[in-house]
């Protein structure tokens, strides 16, 4: 007899969820929930436009979903237009894979200022999220500081120091184009609080900044003297400063219309400005604790660094979602092996887990597949113990209601239609697409006949 599984979320961990549920051999029918009416989460609004290569994943994605037993109901909000206790109801299994969303805030004064945005948001917006297309960043500042050294603090840095050239060929959104041609951004800071050896970022993300066109990569060699690292944490990164030395000293040093600086030991203090960001007070810091352990200890020393726009890129942070289970603190939905477990750690029946939400937001879109495979097969153990129920009439009552709904879900053959005609569009212009970014355009033209 089919049993029916809910998956909360279109990202990969949704998707890599599906795939080993459906490949499970057996009688499965899992329905995919995406509050958009497009699919793909973080690859489509989080992964950087220059970086079709990983965007290239939802080939894999677009084979699961074309499984017959596999459906997207899209442009639907769990908790808004179904709840929860519906879902439960309708379905033998629900595994939430709704990533991490918000971003982690520094808790420093002057965070709120205009001017001072999550990277997160600037993400969102040059990637085309309908609830951040219409925000605005001030460009007009010749310095701009990114705080924090991970992928997405380089991932913001490239996108601010490319040429407009260079960002034409990518699938980044029209709107951004057309801004950051504009810019007045002439030198990016991304400040790590930590040192060069305890980056996050990888190393292929910063050999990059040593290719753009018309971008000098500065770094000081200062600040990894200052860091008093041992042989073993020297030979682990060595590769890395290799690349950093060279930015230190070019074989041909460029005369290049952008700076993008790398610096370290900064740990921010404060964002200081009248009406807007001007400026960011950071406290030196040193470095304290066993080698690959280390960490950031701020000093009486400060620095300032002026900014017109500053970018806070300490990392996402999970969204709680109403009737489930949350730590507040790891900004996660508690779970053990992706059976979300309640107050007491006892597993909430047929709730499962996977991704970020479940993990907390670190690695690359890989690691999602591990991580979601893993609550797939702990939901097929627990359906081959019998533990798992069945009711299809609701789950039909359910798709049949919002599928009348006026809002109305979004079905694959909608989300195929938006798909066309976004690579149409970008056609037009040498892009590999050019993204709907309105809700109320991406459902004229899902249920266009
Ligand atoms: P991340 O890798 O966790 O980096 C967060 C950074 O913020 C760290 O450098 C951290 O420093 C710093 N930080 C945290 N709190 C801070 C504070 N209060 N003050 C100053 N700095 C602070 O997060 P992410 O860059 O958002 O990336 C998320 C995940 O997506 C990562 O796994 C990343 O690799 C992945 N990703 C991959 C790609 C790619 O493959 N191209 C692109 C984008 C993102 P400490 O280390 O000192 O805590």
């Amino acid at each position: 007899m089919t049993k029916f599984i809910a998956i909360i979320g279109s990202g990969p961990a949704g998707f890599y969820a599906a795939e080993t549920l459906l490949n499970s051999g057996e009688q499965l029918q899992v329905d995919m929930y995406e509050r958009l009416p497009v699919p793909f989460g973080l690859v489509r609004h989080g992964v950087a436009p220059d970086h079709q290569k990983l965007k290239s994943v939802t080939a894999v994605f677009e084979t699961i979903a074309a499984h017959p037993n596999f459906r997207f109901v899209g442009n639907v909000t769990v908790g808004k237009d179904v709840t929860f206790k519906e879902l439960g109801a309708a379905y033998d299994a629900v595994i939430i894979a709704t990533g991490a969303i918000s971003d982690r805030k520094l808790g420093i004064p002057g965070e709120d200022l205009p001017g001072s945005v999550s990277a997160t948001e600037f993400v969102s917006w040059y990637n085309g999220h309908p609830e951040f297309r219409n925000q605005t960043f001030d460009l007009s500042h010749p310095c701009a500081v990114v705080i924090g050294n991970g992928n997405v603090a380089l991932d913001v840095s490239r996108i601010l120091a490319k040429t407009p050239a260079e960002l034409a060929s990518s699938d980044i959104c029209d709107h951004a184009l057309t801004t950051l041609a504009t810019s007045q951004v002439t030198d990016i800071i991304v400040v790590g609080r930590r040192g060069p050896l305890q980056a996050s970022f990888s190393l292929r993300e910063l050999r990059e900044f040593g290719t753009l066109s018309d971008v000098e990569p500065v770094f000081d060699p200062a600040e990894l003297d200052a860091t008093d690292a041992s042989a073993e944490e020297l030979k682990a990164a060595s590769r890395m400063l290799g690349i950093l030395k060279e930015f230190a000293h070019p074989d041909a040093p460029r005369q290049a219309a952008r700076r993008v600086h790398f610096r370290f030991l900064l740990s921010p203090l404060r964002i200081v400005g009248k009406d807007s960001a001007e400026c960011v007070v950071f406290s030196r810091c040193r470095l304290e604790g066993l080698a690959f352990n280390r960490r950031a200890v701020p000093t009486e020393n400060q620095n300032a660094i002026d900014a017109g726009l500053v970018l806070r890129s300490v990392g996402y942070r999970g969204h709680p979602l109403s009737g489930v289970p949350f730590d507040d603190v790891a900004g996660v939905i508690p779970s053990q092996q992706g059976r979300v477990t309640g107050p007491e750690g006892r597993p909430v029946p047929r709730l499962y887990a996977a991704g970020w939400i479940r993990r907390g937001p670190s690695g690359v879109i890989g690691t999602n597949r591990e991580c979601a495979t893993e609550t797939a097969e702990v939901v097929l153990a627990d359906l081959r113990a019998g533990s798992l129920f069945l009711s299809p009439e609701l789950r039909l009552q359910l798709l049949s209601r919002l599928d009348a709904s006026k809002a109305g879900a979004v079905d694959l053959a909608g989300w195929h239609r938006i798909d066309q005609m976004e690579r149409k569009a970008g056609e037009a212009c040498s892009k590999p697409r050019e993204k709907i970014t309105s809700v109320a355009e991406m459902l004229s033209v899902a249920t266009a006949p």
